[in-house]
């Protein structure tokens, strides 16, 4: 990708006139027109403006930065300006985000469903296994959970072929950049009010955006509910985390409501905690009203069985799991892709036009076992993305786990033959999914070997979000490059036995990457966060 700062503008033109038709047409990130001073001056102002505002994420070239909060920080990654999007679609996606609360509310109650669907995929996914063993154990116990809190983020595309809004995954586990996110759109905000007269922007085309906020509010009033005023939130996050900043901001709006929060890591809540024979979780002798999970969604975070009977542990308790183990399963993409079968959204919506509202946005998705789809894929596998039960996998999480991924090549290079290596190490570069060619290979392999491993992917229809010129900055540089995004939708749930508390849509995340790094190379997991100006 080129930089900004050798990018020829070409003609400084007259900004007033011109710019206010451009404004119309291509509204957005044409800085092309622009005095390439200004461009400068706008990163410049960008860059100062997140490190006074907490936009920032720990630096991975200072060892401490992920553990010592205050020591190697760098901006977070983010596009200089927000991206444009039609309110139409973007009010749509609003609409969904109370529906979807509700669904994963009424699938979650039903263990059944899950651990049905889950079957095939429990043989061959250990961790998906693991987790079924914990809702099992609870199920057997007859565990209710009477008070409820979902944090979710439904994330989209937006077709360029069949012009709809088209879900990506629904994610209910450790959501991350609410924080970030909220501030990314007031980076922009501020942009525009001050270059936007310049660029012909207005500053209220960025739709007001108060996850972090909501997000807490949240939080509180589950802490209000649970009614131990001396309980605190417990947030769960992993011993080393890069992104702690954005955990940070929630959890220090937590104060403004008076509600404690403290920060443990799965094997920590293992040593510290227990659990009262009334069911109160106690973690360093402080009882726990709210589990937050901001890690414990990939098979790294269990290293060993303790973090493992820390999970369970939690469960058992009377605290309010966010999420719960059913919760947690309801996210998963085998469930996306049972929900989508004829017939079953309507075993857990009541609405018809809810259930028509979530149909529209559901992407073509199937299971391994129909072969009729597995022979189109292998004949044009381009068309579609094969994807594990696991989470995380977007290439912004990449950003923060480079190291990671270099020692897990390593190991893979050891351990693994050649063939099989080649396919892994692939997919795993552009997140958990695979892609193209890859899917041919990896069908073609699980046809020949005839195992159940296939129980362990879904297929799901490519989507194909349109390119647009984005100014991508990392680390204080500007790269200009094409893009795609994705939108997410936050959504926040609280129920207590029949009163649902909370239903609404919190804020959104906008994502945006070099349109190159689903097929890897260097630049693989290049992407930023985001916001929206609407059209
Ligand atoms: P994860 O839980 O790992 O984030 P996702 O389902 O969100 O899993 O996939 C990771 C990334 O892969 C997404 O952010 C998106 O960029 C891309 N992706 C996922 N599904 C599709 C699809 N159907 N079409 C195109 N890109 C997709
Ligand atoms: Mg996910
Ligand atoms: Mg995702």
């Amino acid at each position: 990708p080129s930089k900004v700062g050798t990018l020829k503008c070409g003609k400084v033109r007259e900004m007033e006139s011109q710019e206010g038709v451009a404004a119309i047409t291509n509204p957005m990130r044409d800085l092309e027109t622009v005095d390439e001073d200004l461009v400068q001056q706008m990163i410049y102002d960008a860059l100062v403006w997140s490190s006074l505002h907490g936009l920032v994420v720990g630096d991975k070239n200072v060892q401490r930065s992920g553990r010592t909060p205050g020591v190697g920080m760098v901006h977070a990654p983010f596009a200089l300006l927000p991206l444009s999007f039609p309110e139409s679609y973007y009010s749509q996606a609003c609409e969904l985000a109370p529906i979807f609360n509700e669904l994963v509310d009424r699938v979650s109650l039903d263990g059944n469903f899950l651990q049905d669907s889950l079957t095939r995929t429990k043989k061959v996914d250990a961790f998906t296994s693991r987790l079924l063993d914990i809702h099992s154990k609870m199920l057997e116990i007859n565990k209710k959970e009477d008070i409820r809190l979902g944090l979710h983020r439904s994330d989209y595309m937006l077709d360029e072929h069949t012009k709809l809004l088209l879900q990506i995954e629904l994610n209910t586990i450790s959501c991350s950049f609410p924080g970030l996110g909220t501030i990314v759109s007031e980076l922009h905000r501020s942009l525009l009010i001050h270059y936007g007269e310049h660029l012909g922007l207005d500053s209220k085309k960025i739709p007001g955006n108060s996850s972090v906020s909501r997000f807490a509010e949240a939080m509180a009033k589950a802490w209000t509910e649970y009614n131990n005023p001396r309980a605190v939130v417990m947030v769960v996050a992993q011993s080393e985390e890069r992104n702690m900043y954005d955990q940070h901001w929630l959890c220090s709006l937590n104060n403004t409501y008076n509600v404690t929060t403290i920060r443990k890591s799965l094997a920590e809540i293992d040593m510290q905690g227990e659990l009262l024979p009334d069911g109160t979780l106690l973690v360093g002798g402080q009882a726990v009203s709210v589990v937050y999970f901001r890690a414990g969604y990939a098979p790294s975070d269990y290293p060993s069985e303790s973090e493992w009977s820390a999970r369970l542990l939690m469960e058992q308790s009377s605290a309010i799991k966010c999420p719960s183990i059913s919760y947690h399963l309801a996210g998963t993409k085998k469930i996306q892709q049972e929900l989508a079968k004829p017939n079953v959204l309507e075993r857990f919506l009541d609405n018809k036009e809810d259930i028509a509202k979530v149909r529209k946005c559901f992407a073509g998705l199937w299971s391994l076992d129909d072969a009729e789809i597995v022979s189109k894929a292998i004949e044009r596998p381009e068309l579609y993305v094969m994807k594990p039960q696991r989470e995380g996998g977007g290439p912004i999480f990449l950003i923060f786990t480079l190291p990671f991924f270099l020692l897990f090549t390593i190991i893979y290079i050891i351990h693994w033959w050649e063939h099989c290596f080649r396919t892994r190490f692939r997919y795993f570069i552009s997140g958990n999914n695979i892609y193209g060619e890859d899917v041919r290979e990896t069908l073609l392999r699980l046809k020949k070997e005839g195992s159940e491993e296939d129980a362990a992917y879904i297929l799901m229809q490519r989507i194909f979000p349109s390119e647009s010129l984005a100014y991508l900055m990392r680390d204080g540089v500007c790269h200009k490059d094409q893009a795609i995004s994705e939108l997410g939708i936050y959504g926040a749930y609280l129920r207590s036995k029949d009163k649902v508390i909370m239903n609404e849509q919190c804020g959104y995340l906008m994502r945006t990457k070099i349109s190159s790094s689903n097929e890897g190379g260097v630049a693989a997991g290049f992407a930023v966060l985001d916001s929206i100006y609407l059209t």
